[in-house]
């Protein structure tokens, strides 16, 4: 079982959480950026961290795994793989299913993926900051029929303040602390925010 500085390593090596003084997408700004695709790029990382999140859930039945696109699809494919082969499958192991937005921005099942009657269900995605598409998914899965035994993310950044219906695990918490550029402690103590994904450094005002 991977340890959480383990895990940690993992995201700082790739850049995946970044530690310093940024300017978020939202216009806030923040000590911490975390890009979950920046760690899932790597295929061993992907691989080593489906394991992980699987392996919290090992006493639960699992028949499928459905992920909210496009943050789930990488580690909802890792963690169906790491699951054991369920009875009276065909050899495929655990199918990775994944919803995803219409065109009216409903969160729906398409490509043909169908999921049996009570057949139990994780939900994964990788990260949660209101657990919003997670909750989406949730409700997709029981209208097709099927049944949400759990869910589990990569990173928490709700500081625990999130509640599922279902079992819910993260393999790790980082909350987020986000500021209104006017009230950035970071920008008072006169260092610049970077904004990530960015080249170029933005002077604080
Ligand atoms: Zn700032």
């Amino acid at each position: 079982m991977l340890k959480r500085e383990e895990i940690l390593k993992m995201f700082e090596t790739a850049g995946a959480i970044r530690h310093g003084h940024f300017e978020l997408s939202s216009g806030l700004h923040s000590g911490t950026y975390v890009q979950c695709a920046l760690v899932l790029q790597y295929p061993r990382f992907a691989e080593k961290l489906g394991q992980a999140l699987a392996a919290l859930f090992s006493d639960v039945r699992i028949d499928a795994v459905v992920s909210p696109a496009i943050g789930g699809l990488i580690i909802g494919q890792e963690v169906a793989r790491a699951l054991p082969e369920p009875k009276n499958q065909f050899g495929g192991g655990v199918p990775a299913l994944f919803a995803e937005r219409d065109a009216s921005g409903m969160m729906t099942l398409r490509r043909g993926f169908d999921i049996r009657p009570d057949q139990h269900v994780l939900v994964v995605e990788d990260v949660w900051t209101t657990g919003g598409s997670t909750e989406e998914t949730i409700r997709v899965v029981e209208e097709a029929g099927g049944r949400v035994v759990a869910a589990g993310a990569l990173i928490d950044r709700s500081g625990g303040t999130i509640e599922f219906e279902v079992e819910a695990q993260s393999l790790i918490q980082v909350p987020i602390a986000s500021y209104e550029p006017e009230d950035c402690p970071l920008c008072r103590s006169g260092s610049p925010a970077v904004k990530p994904g960015s080249r170029f450094v933005r002077t604080a005002p």
